[in-house]
């Protein structure tokens, strides 16, 4: 185990970087300006896509899907990807720059993996191509959410096409008007067993009946431009060949959304928690008080000695997953994958906190990202299947592993 870095790794991440430095850093607070401007809720500024068309040309263009993703892949393994991953996750923004966020991420690699030619042409191909957004539709209001079998949106098939109705919400994603297509999971075959009940299905946005009850607000914030809503699906109908996979398969598909991709997602919290480490080195150099540097006082020293400790642990942690999946496959790396899951959004809140506490007053506005990574940490508790989901499942999985092996 020693994570040494391929020359095609440090050469892709040393553009990333240069990438970041010359287009990304420089405009943080022109984005900020602008999608918190309420004149323009859901846009994107006009650099944006201009930045977009740049990564694509230099080839730093969905550099998340792994090689056996092939034809579609760069080419890189998961070890390679981890490291990429966090030099884009710097900025919270960043990753759609390289066609490489969530959800439109899990999105691609469920069209790639389990779609028909014909749903990979409509779909996956635009989304690889940075043409289109994406969503997911698995959580109910009505129902416990981190149980995916819970789920009740009704899948019926009429002759040539089914039939939805349900509600979702926390569609991230949906409220944009660049998104045209959802993975929706629903309840299509209530007689089969448990696990076995559920279909995900694709769903176009515009389709007569998928209607927008509320755009949700997180910690008081509209999270333009992507948005999380709430949706109303009213006798929506879509042809039968938008089934994915098949009937009965829409918990296996979101077992599978949810799981490898978790590496590359931690690996996010190590990137945005690194850069408030960084960030809080430098404020506590700057800053004096007390007839002295910030950066002087046992206290401040503690706390970034603590995060940059737990910060190196996560990121070993993380790649350790990402080794064991381009070794052993995704199977033997569910305990890693779990305990990833479980480390990064915790670490980096406690890091964000910790930020924000020594840059005091600037710590909790718009001028670093600072407060967006502390409440986007906090979220992902939650999001994705909240800590104790994982926790369960990891200790289940331990115990079986220990206890077979003694
Ligand atoms: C900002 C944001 C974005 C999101 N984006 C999406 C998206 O794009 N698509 C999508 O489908 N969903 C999305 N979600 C929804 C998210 O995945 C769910 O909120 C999550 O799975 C939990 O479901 P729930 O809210 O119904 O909580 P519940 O299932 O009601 O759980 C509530 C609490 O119960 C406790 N709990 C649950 N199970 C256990 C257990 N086994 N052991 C111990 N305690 C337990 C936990 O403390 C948990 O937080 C998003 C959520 C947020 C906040």
């Amino acid at each position: 185990m020693g994570f040494e870095k391929t020359e095609r790794v440090i050469e892709l991440n040393a553009q990333v970087e240069a990438f970041m430095q010359e287009h990304i850093y420089p405009r943080e607070h022109d984005w900020e300006e602008f999608t918190l401007d309420p004149d323009n809720r859901w846009q994107v500024p006009g650099w944006f896509d201009e930045l977009r068309a740049k990564a694509k040309a230099q080839g730093l263009w969905n550099l998340f899907l792994p090689d056996d993703y092939q034809p579609w892949s760069p080419g890189l393994n998961n070890v390679e990807i981890a490291t990429i991953f966090e030099t884009m996750s710097k900025v919270t923004w960043a990753q759609p720059v390289f066609n490489c966020n969530a959800p439109d991420r899990g999105n691609m690699e469920v069209l790639a993996k389990y779609g028909t030619a014909e749903q990979q042409e409509q779909w996956l191909m635009p989304l690889l191509a940075g043409e289109i957004r994406s969503a997911y539709a698995m959580t109910e209001p009505q129902v416990a959410s981190s149980d995916a079998t819970n789920m009740e949106l009704e899948i019926v098939r009429d002759g040539d096409e089914y039939v939805l109705n349900g509600r979702k919400w926390w569609t991230t994603g949906a409220i944009s008007p660049r998104c045209k297509v959802m993975l929706v999971m629903g309840k299509s075959n209530p007689e089969n067993d448990r696990h076995h009940q559920h279909s995900t299905i694709l769903v176009p946005r515009d389709t007569p009946g998928v209607k927008l009850v509320r755009e949700l607000r997180v910690f008081d914030n509209l999270h333009s431009p992507g948005g999380e809503a709430e949706l109303l699906f009213d006798n929506v109908r879509v042809p039968v060949s938008n089934m994915i996979k098949g009937e009965g398969c829409g918990f296996e598909i979101a077992q599978g959304r949810l799981g490898p991709g978790r590496f590359q997602y931690a690996m996010t919290f190590v990137g945005l928690a690194q850069r408030c480490l960084e960030l809080m080195c430098q404020r506590a150099e700057e800053r004096v008080a007390f007839g002295e540097k910030l950066s002087k006082k046992t206290s401040v020293q503690h706390e970034i000695a603590r995060s940059r400790c737990e910060i190196e642990q996560c990121r070993l942690l993380t790649l350790q997953a990402a080794d064991v999946m381009d070794k052993q496959g995704v199977k033997a790396a569910m305990p890693y994958i779990s305990m990833v899951k479980i480390v990064g959004p915790t670490m980096c809140q406690n890091v964000a906190d910790r930020a924000m506490q020594v840059f005091g007053g600037a710590g909790v506005c718009q001028d670093t990202l600072i407060p967006t990574v502390f409440t986007h940490a906090r979220f992902c508790r939650i999001a994705d299947g909240p800590d104790e989901v994982h926790m369960s499942q990891l200790g289940k999985l331990t115990i079986r592993d220990l206890v077979s092996a003694s």
